[in-house]
């Protein structure tokens, strides 16, 4: 929030620059941050907070994330699905003020080179910019070198290292990092309307502080691939029946085909177990179980007696890591994930202290 007044209030004195990069992780907040601070531009009492009632607020609010204020263009390649922008044909929905709601095309530069329309801004934000390729890059450059006055570009990327030198050296850097856990479990709270505080507090850890990322791990079921690993790591369910459950868990994966969709669930379940196994593999070594990430699968996992178990299974976790990373380019090998998934809880399952007792 203090970047964000200190840019308002450079844009009010008139030294804000015309290019402005937000780097940092995924998931933190950039992109919106980059929304709120064009909000704040085009807002009647502006530069400064938004007020949210005046008639430039509300049109920025009204439209969703590409609103409807007249003077904003996002470039979203997430929304358009397009794997790389070609800044010279850029395709984005251009809202009308008829009721058509026509689907336009324009380019960045076409947009700069109109006057602005109800603000002394136009603004354009570029979301994930890295996927740009080098000539998108290059044009863009051009954009750089001959800004127009009242024009500002905010560059929004997790991967600031892909982005050219040239482009690097015009832009002015917002670095976005982590938010403090404690604060994670906020925003998630404010985001996610119902979640309760112990998935809210889980939520923040996955996402190592990263509210975005949290949000997709919610969606995707990471609440529910949590308890089926927790019941076969504790030995409540046995491999089998936990591989066939997988496919029954709630969750959204945005993909064309159901056989897209279970590899993106078999992805996403192999990179928790991954991740997991990290955790694991560390408090073999003697790491303390309360420091990591999913200390609440290792206490499944081993009880409270933890450490006394742990100290011996360090070679066994090496070989279940080699599975589940065999398992993981299986994924991207295109191989049957009902397979794969199965293959991957059987070799969860060794790491089972207190197995299934049968008859019972
Ligand atoms: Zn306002």
């Amino acid at each position: 929030m203090d970047v964000l007044e200190g840019l308002w209030r450079a844009a009010k004195d008139e030294r804000l620059g015309h290019a402005l990069l937000f780097g940092g992780p995924d998931g933190v907040g950039k992109f919106s941050c980059a929304l709120y601070l064009a909000a704040g531009l085009f807002c009647a009492s502006g530069p400064g907070k938004p007020c949210g009632t005046c008639g430039p607020c509300r049109r920025f609010q009204s439209g969703g994330e590409e609103s409807n204020h007249p003077d904003l263009l996002v470039v979203d390649p997430l929304d358009s699905g397009a794997e790389i922008i070609k800044l010279n044909r850029i395709a984005f929905r251009e809202n009308s003020s008829s009721k058509d709601d026509v689907e336009m095309r324009r380019t960045v530069e076409g947009f700069l080179d109109l006057h602005a329309v109800e603000s002394e801004w136009r603004v354009v934000i570029i979301r994930e910019c890295h996927r740009m390729n080098t000539n998108a890059q290059n044009a863009l450059l051009k954009t750089l070198e001959e800004p127009a006055a009242g024009t500002l570009l905010i560059l929004e990327t997790a991967h600031v290292g892909v982005l050219l030198d040239t482009i690097i050296s015009r832009v002015t850097r917002v670095e976005y990092a982590p938010l403090e856990p404690v604060l994670a479990k906020e925003l998630i709270l404010e985001l996610a309307v119902g979640t309760n505080e112990r998935l809210a507090d889980r939520l923040a850890r996955w996402s190592k502080g990263s509210p975005g990322i949290a949000m997709r791990l919610l969606r995707e079921g990471r609440a529910a691939e949590h308890e089926l690993l927790s019941a076969l790591l504790s030995g409540k369910r046995g491999a089998m029946d936990c591989s066939n459950e997988v496919w029954n868990l709630e969750g959204e994966f945005v993909a064309a085909t159901d056989r897209a969709m279970a590899r993106m669930r078999a992805r996403s379940l192999l990179d928790f177990a991954l991740e997991f196994i990290a955790d694991l593999s560390r408090c073999c070594a003697g790491a303390n179980v309360d420091r990591q990430v999913h200390t609440d699968l290792l206490i499944s996992m081993s009880g409270e007696d933890s450490p006394r178990y742990l100290a011996g299974l360090g070679p066994r976790v090496e070989v279940v890591r080699e599975k589940l990373l065999e398992c993981r380019g299986d994924i991207e090998a295109n191989v049957t994930p009902d397979a794969v998934v199965a293959r991957a809880f059987l070799a969860l399952s060794q790491l089972v202290i207190r197995p299934l007792k049968v008859g019972r």
